[in-house]
């Protein structure tokens, strides 16, 4: 009986829930609406920086913080230009100081970058711009409206209906906090990879780095998985698919340099 409710509930809000995406054009399933998104999100964001805050883990390296900044300002400008909708987003980003190889962009442009990935990848400024420009592609591309749709799927029927009935905006906050820990589908980070190396080119950052940094990612995975790649799943042709867009990306890359 509870699992008949629960497929009528989903298959209620598929009906009303498939979309295309304004960007990709791809169609998705979301139960969720952006503001409800955005909202939660920033009800997240506002929990882990707290959470971070007080285990000492908010990175007080003002020169890394100060670089990290200086990137994520430059991605943010032209994030405006490709998706409009963003210039209205309360962009924030926080450098984490946790061994982690990690980083993440909310909807709504809430953004983490972990001091692990910084420093064992040894990313450069063109490196740390291409993660955070795949980052916010997802953003921009609304799978992060996709990743907590599964999330709501997986808490079953109660939650579905509240957010259906748009009442319950409070039961969101963990769902955009597990939807963090889902990966994304191969088809979402073939999008994200192509967004993120325009959106880092036209900010000026060099498209060769967005082979150099899942080369260095692939490496190293051979020491356990990093977090980062078990919530971004690898096309097997990724780096290929990277390599063979860099000759489009040069021009933007050399007019905005
Ligand atoms: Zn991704």
């Amino acid at each position: 009986m509870k699992t008949q409710l629960l497929l009528t509930a989903l298959l209620a809000a598929s009906l009303v829930a498939c979309q295309a995406n304004p960007v990709s054009g791809r169609t998705q399933l979301v139960l969720v609406s952006e503001e409800q998104a955005q909202a939660s999100s920033a009800q997240a964001y506002a929990q882990t920086v707290n959470e971070a805050q007080q285990k000492g883990n908010l990175s007080a390296d003002a020169a890394l913080k100060a670089r990290v900044k200086r990137i994520t300002d430059r991605l943010i400008a032209q994030a405006g230009n490709m998706y409009p909708p963003s210039r209205e987003w309360k962009w924030s980003v926080v450098v984490i100081d946790e061994p982690t190889l990690n980083a993440w962009c909310m909807p709504g442009g809430k953004m983490a970058i972990y001091t692990g990935i910084i420093s064992k990848l040894k990313l450069t400024d063109d490196e740390i711009a291409q993660i955070m420009g795949h980052e916010i592609a997802h953003a921009m591309l609304g799978h992060g409206r996709e990743r907590m749709s599964r999330a709501i799927a997986m808490q079953g029927s109660m939650t579905l209906g509240s957010i259906i009935a748009g009442r319950d905006l409070s039961v969101l906050a963990p769902v955009a906090d597990v939807a963090l820990t889902l990966p994304n589908s191969r088809e979402g980070e073939s999008e994200a990879d192509r967004y993120g190396i325009e959106l880092a080119a036209r900010a000026g950052y060099d498209p060769h780095a967005a082979v150099s940094l899942w080369e260095k990612m692939s490496q190293a995975s051979g020491n356990g998985t990093p977090q980062f790649l078990s919530t971004h799943p690898s096309p097997d042709n990724r780096i290929q698919a990277l390599n063979a867009l860099v000759p489009t990306m040069m021009p933007i890359y050399e007019k905005a340099r």
